[in-house]
C-alpha cells in the first residue's frame, strides 16, 4: 500500500474521512479542507544509536506538524513499533482538533520512533531519546511544537528530551516539554490528567444519558498511563470495573474486580492472566470490547472497533480514551446502532489541558496546587462537554461530528481570520 492509499482501516484514513466529512458539512470550501487535509510540515529522521554490545543501529523517527493557525503545535512522541509517517500524520491531524474542541490555544502535532522501548536497555534508550531530540530539536521549542509522553515514553524520557534541548540552547528551558517530572518544571496532576478527564466525561455522559455510574458495569482495554488510571479513578468513584486488559490479554469478572487488590498483585510487567488471589477468567481483547457492559473504554490503541465486530460491540456507552480506537467503518455500524459514543478528542483532552497548564506554569515559572489543576481541568472538560452536547442537539449530529464540527470550526475561522501568506 503506497502513503496516499492508506488501507480503509488505518488512522490516517479514518482522520481524512472524518476532516472531509464535517469540512463539507461546514461548508468549507475547497482550499480549505486541502490546507487542512495535509499536515504543515513533516520531519523524517533516520539516526545512529550505540548499542550495549557495541554494535549501531540506525533508527527511524517523525515529528509532524498538522496545524498551527491557533498557536504553537503540541502532541505527544509515541515510540513503538507500529509507528509511521501515515499513522503520525492522522495523530497530529487529532490533535488539531483535540486542542481547538476544548479551546486551548494550540495547534496539533505528532512524534514517533520506531522502536520496542521493552527491547531497549535504559542506556540505549537514554541515547536513542538524546539523539531523536537533537535531530528535531530544530522543529520544536516552547514556542513553536511542544512534545509530550504518549504511548511507550513517559516522564523519564520527557526529561532527557527537555535536557538534551537546553543542552543545545545553552539554559534550561522546561517548557519545550510537558510530561515531565515534577522536579524539573512537570506539572501537579499530569500523570493522571487523562484518566481523570475520562471519569469526568463518563460522570458527564452518565449525567446526560441519565445512568448512575455508580454501579454501573465498565469494560476497559488498555492498562496503561490512561486506562489505568481512568480504572481506578471510577473504581473509586464507585463503578464496576469488571474487565481490564494489556497488550497480552485480559481478566473479567462479572461482579468486579477491585483495583486496590489489583494494583497490590500486578508485578511490574506480569501478565494479568498470572494473576492469583483475585477472582477473574481470563479473556482476550476482542472478548473485552464485545462483553455485555454499561460502560466500554478503548484505552490502548487505534483501530479496535472496526466493521469486523461493531455489530458485537453491547456496551450503550462508548468513551473513546485512546486516540482513534474506532475505524470509520466500525464508527458508522455504531451510530447505525445508536450507541452513545463520546469520542477520543473529548474524552481523552484531559492529558493536553494539564500539559497546556504545565506549559503556562513553565513559562511563568509559578506552580499551582493540584487541587487547582484538577478544578481547572474539571471546569475546561465540563464546559467542552456542554459546548459539543448542545451543538450535537441543535444540529441533530452525534457526539462525533459535533465535536468536530466545533473544532473545524474553531481551526477554520482562525485559518480565515490569518488570511494565506503572503
Ligand atoms: P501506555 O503505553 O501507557 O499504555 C498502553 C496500554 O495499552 C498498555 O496497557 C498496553 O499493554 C496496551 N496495549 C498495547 N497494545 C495493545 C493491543 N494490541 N491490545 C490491547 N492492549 C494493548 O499508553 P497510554 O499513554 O496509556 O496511551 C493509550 C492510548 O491513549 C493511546 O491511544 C494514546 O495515544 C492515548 N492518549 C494518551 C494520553 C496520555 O496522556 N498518555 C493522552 C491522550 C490520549
Amino acid at each position: 500500500m503506497s502513503e496516499s492509499q492508506p488501507s480503509d482501516d488505518s488512522a490516517y484514513h479514518t482522520a481524512q474521512a472524518q476532516l472531509r466529512s464535517v469540512g463539507a458539512m461546514l461548508g468549507f470550501d475547497q482550499g480549505l479542507i486541502e490546507i487542512l487535509a495535509h499536515p504543515k510540515r513533516e520531519l523524517t529522521v533516520n539516526f545512529p544509536v550505540r548499542m550495549d554490545d557495541g554494535t549501531t543501529r540506525v533508527f527511524t523517527g517523525y515529528r509532524v506538524q498538522h496545524n498551527d493557525a491557533r498557536g504553537p503545535a503540541k502532541g505527544g512522541i509515541r515510540y513503538s513499533l507500529a509507528a509511521s509517517i501515515d499513522e503520525v500524520r492522522a495523530l497530529a491531524m487529532w490533535m488539531t482538533w483535540k486542542c481547538a474542541v476544548v479551546n486551548l490555544p494550540y495547534g496539533g502535532a505528532k512524534g514517533g520512533v520506531v522502536v520496542d522501548p521493552r527491547a531497549l536497555s535504559d542506556g540505549e534508550l537514554e541515547r536513542l531519546t538524546r539523539r531523536y531530540a537533537s535531530e528535531i530539536d530544530i522543529v520544536i521549542g516552547p514556542m513553536h511544537d511542544i512534545p509530550a509522553p504518549d504511548m511507550g515514553t513517559d516522564a523519564r524520557v520527557m526529561a532527557w528530551i527537555m535536557d538534551t534541548y537546553s543542552m543545545h540552547h545553552d539554559f534550561s528551558i522546561p517548557g519545550v516539554v510537558t510530561g515531565k517530572p515534577i522536579e524539573i518544571g512537570g506539572s501537579q496532576g499530569r500523570f493522571e490528567a487523562t484518566g481523570r478527564g475520562v471519569l469526568f466525561i463518563a460522570q458527564e455522559a452518565c449525567k446526560d444519558q441519565g445512568i448512575h455510574l455508580r454501579g454501573a458495569s465498565v469494560a476497559i482495554q488498555g492498562f496503561g498511563n490512561v486506562g489505568g488510571v481512568a480504572a481506578k479513578l471510577l473504581s473509586d468513584a464507585g463503578a464496576n470495573v469488571v474487565a481490564i486488559s494489556d497488550a497480552n490479554g485480559g481478566i473479567y469478572n462479572a461482579n468486579g474486580l477491585h483495583m486496590d487488590e489489583l494494583d497490590k498483585r500486578r508485578l511490574p510487567g506480569g501478565r494479568f492472566g498470572d494473576l492469583t488471589g483475585i477472582a477473574h477468567e481470563a479473556i482476550t481483547n476482542q472478548a473485552l470490547l464485545e462483553l455485555p457492559v454499561d460502560i466500554l473504554i478503548p484505552a490502548a490503541i487505534e483501530g479496535q472497533i472496526t466493521a469486523r465486530n461493531a455489530g458485537n460491540i453491547k456496551a450503550q456507552m462508548v468513551i473513546e480514551a485512546a486516540n482513534g480506537p474506532t475505524t470509520d467503518d466500525g464508527d458508522k455500524i455504531l451510530a447505525e446502532r445508536g450507541v452513545y459514543l463520546v469520542p477520543d478528542i473529548l474524552a481523552n483532552a484531559g492529558g493536553v489541558i494539564v500539559s497546556y497548564f504545565e506549559w503556562v506554569q513553565d513559562l511563568q515559572s509559578f506552580f499551582w496546587e493540584e487541587s487547582e489543576v484538577n478544578e481547572r481541568l474539571r471546569r475546561i472538560v465540563v464546559r467542552s462537554f456542554d459546548e459539543v452536547t448542545a451543538v450535537s442537539r441543535q444540529r441533530d449530529l452525534r457526539l462525533r461530528e459535533a465535536a468536530y464540527v466545533v473544532a473545524l470550526q474553531r481551526v477554520g475561522d482562525a485559518i480565515k481570520l490569518r488570511g494565506i501568506y503572503p
